[in-house]
Parts: C-alpha cells; structure tokens; sequence
C-alpha cells in the first residue's frame, strides 16, 4: 500500500470540487487592496469571507510599526524563546497584555494553535479530566489528545449537559478543567458563560476561554465575551490570537502568576521558534488600536447588523444571533459550491465551509464583516446574495 493510499477517499471528494471551476479549498486570492477588496481571477472581489474583525491589516501604523521592526530587528528570531532569548518587544507585548487583561501573567505563543496547544496540553495531561463543548475548535481537540488527558464532550452550548457530566464525575469536578470560546467561528453563537461560571462556582473546577473570535469584538474593552457578560473573575484562563482582530499572526495565554510555570514546561512553548519581530510590533500596534478606539466595534457591530438583517429579510436561514461571523446554511454541498461560485462571479467573497468544519453535518457560506466594510459594500454583499435566488 502506498503512503498516500489511505487518503484516497479524501483525496476523490475534494477532486470532485477541483473538476471545473473555482477551488473552494486554499482558494487563491490574487491581489490584496485594502481589508475589504481584493481580485481573484478578473474578479474584484469584496472579502466577506476573512476573521479580520476590526479591518487591520491596511492599518498604516501598524504597517509603518511593523516595517520599521523588520529594518530594525531583522526578519526573523530564528529560534525559541528558551534556547535562543527572547527580544524586548516580546517582553513588552506580554507587559501590555497583562495591562490590557488586568491579570498578572501573559505569555506570546507563535500562533493561536500553539497557544492552545501549549496551555492545555501541559495542564490537562494523563490523568486530568477535561470536558469541552462539542464545537470546539481542532486545536482545542488536537491538544486534548496531546495532553492525554480524558477528554469529556458536552453538546454544544448546552449548560446542563456540562453539568449532569460534571456532577457524574463526583469529587475529580473540583480538577476538572472546562474549556469553551467565546464566539464560535462557524455559527457566530456565544458560550453560555453566565452558566458556566455558576456551574463552576457550585462544582468546582477550572475555565479556560478561547476568545479567538470575540477578543476584541466584544465587551466594553474588547476583552471578548466574559468581559461583556460581567464574568472575567471566574475564567482562569482566557486564550487568544493575534491572526483576527489583531490582524497579525501569534497567540496569547493570560492567567495568575503561577502560569509563569508554563514557560519551562510547555513544549509547545519551548521547541519552536518565537514570533518574528514585524509580528510582534505590529500586534503591539493594533492592540493600542483596540484599547483606544471602541467605535472600531461599534461598527463592527453596525455591520452585523445590517448584514444580518439584510440577509434575513431575503428569507435565509442565518445563525443564531447577530454576529460578525453571518452563516447562510445552504441544502447541500452542490448547491454550497455552486452559490460560493455564483458569488464570487458576483463580487463577493465568502467562505464554503462543509461537515465536519461545519457543525452538525451542514453545509454553509460563512459571511464575515469587519469594521472597515462601508455600508456600500455590505448592501453589496447582500444583493449578490439576493440574485441567488432569483
Ligand atoms: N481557536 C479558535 C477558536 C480558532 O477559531 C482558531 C483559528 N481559526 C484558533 C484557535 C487558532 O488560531 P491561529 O489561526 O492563530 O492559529
């Protein structure tokens, strides 16, 4: 048998989408304008389909900062912050967040998924007993199984199912470690923080929050969904990236003090290189942008809104609650291909997300606004979406 033999099955399904026509999967976006615009093919396209929340990535500072670490600092660390040292901005970055957290530790990872895979495989390792929500995301699995932990699965969003498999576990509940998101990616819902954090006063346990998508979306500071529901005194520990509102790359873990530890101890941590420095300086950038400029997410917001009402009034079936990330759930996966191909040739980009990325066995167009789409661009979006059914 040869060594790729036993993906044949998968290699056949995805062939049938690379027959004729557009490649839905690692789609090739041919030109860059702005957060909002781009070509593919002849196509100018508006980028619905991104996770750049408040429109970063064109913002001039944090270009000019980031440039002017390249020239200053280089292009790369070359190696792990344990080995190698790590670069004062890296120190700063970490300072920063602990300020912007208001929590005692803070610590960079190369990307969100190390990050995930750094904090929770150390902490959840044979032994341990974590459960987590259905839904989560891949590295949140991936570093479940890493860790060796055993590994709980709660139905999705589902508070009384967290608690009568909490509850079976008797007094191992007080260890537990419990792990949602704050926004999840694909339906745009939020965790039931509220009764989680009353879950966990009662029971006993730990709190990780992954705010991938919410850190900077949601909350009066833009600390994501436990600073917005009131609850930040009961997450222990609250995970994040730096590749969606921040507009970068990396991640981030904030916790007490005695998550310092992870440092000589997590191998996601310690065996791979740090992030390069015009990562660094231009997250640190667009981390000031977020503290200083709350209206980035009121419009942010003011786009969901109407993105989501738009695509309502046209008879879509949507996600849950208004959300940056607006997912239309289409019949099939033919018909999910043939719409994402329709829009593109439309002006409008998205994303085609099909089991098991998509929960549930369904097929979606993911819809994402940012804080820089003008309300042209959103109308843009939703009449694409209007001759589809025509
Ligand atoms: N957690 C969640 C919930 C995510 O959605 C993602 C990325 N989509 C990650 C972690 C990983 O982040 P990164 O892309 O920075 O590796």
């Amino acid at each position: 048998m040869g060594l790729y033999d036993k993906f044949s099955r998968l290699a056949n399904d995805r062939g049938q989408f690379q027959s004729s026509g557009l490649n839905p999967f690692g789609t090739c976006i041919d030109e860059i304008y702005s957060a909002t615009e781009g070509r593919i093919g002849n196509q100018k396209i508006v980028l619905a389909g991104t996770n750049n929340y408040l429109g970063l990535t064109f913002d001039a500072q944090a270009i000019a900062d980031g440039q002017a670490a390249l020239a200053a600092q280089g292009t790369g660390t070359t190696g792990s912050r344990m080995a190698n040292g790590s670069y004062s901005a890296h120190l700063m970055l970490e300072q920063e967040l602990t300020a912007f957290f208001d929590r005692p530790t803070a610590i960079v990872f190369p990307t969100g998924y190390t990050a995930n895979l750094g904090v929770i495989s150390t902490l959840a390792g044979p032994g341990s007993v974590v459960l987590i929500d259905a839904d989560s995301h891949a590295s949140i699995y991936d570093a479940c199984a890493l860790g060796g932990a055993e590994i709980i699965r709660f139905r999705h969003n589902d508070a009384k199912d967290l608690e009568r498999r909490m509850v079976r576990l008797g007094e191992r509940a007080r260890e537990a470690i419990i792990i949602v998101e704050g926004i999840y990616s694909m339906l745009g819902d939020v965790a039931p923080l509220v009764d989680i954090v009353d879950i966990k006063r009662r029971l006993g346990g730990y709190l990780l929050v992954d705010e991938a998508h919410s850190f900077g979306v949601m909350g009066a500071n833009g600390r994501g969904l436990a600073e917005a529901l009131g609850v930040e005194q009961d997450v222990d520990i609250v995970l994040g990236t730096f590749s969606k509102s921040l507009a970068s790359i990396g991640g981030f873990a904030v916790g007490s003090k005695a998550m310092e530890v992870l440092r000589y101890s997590s191998r996601p941590y310690i065996f791979t290189a740090s992030p390069s420095p015009s990562s660094i300086a231009s997250v640190r950038s667009s981390l000031k942008m977020i503290a200083q400029h709350p209206e980035l997410r009121e419009k942010l917001w003011s786009n969901a809104h109407r993105l989501y009402q738009g695509l309502a009034k046209l008879g879509y079936e949507l996600g849950p609650r208004i959300s940056p990330v607006v997912p239309v759930m289409i019949g099939s996966k033919e018909d999910g291909l043939r719409f994402w191909r329709d829009l593109i040739a439309k002006g409008v980009y998205v994303n085609l997300v099909l089991p098991p990325a998509a929960p549930a066995g369904m097929t979606l167009l993911r819809c994402s606004v940012n804080a820089a789409h003008s309300e042209e661009q959103i109308d843009t979006i939703i009449q694409a979406f209007a001759a589809l059914k025509k």
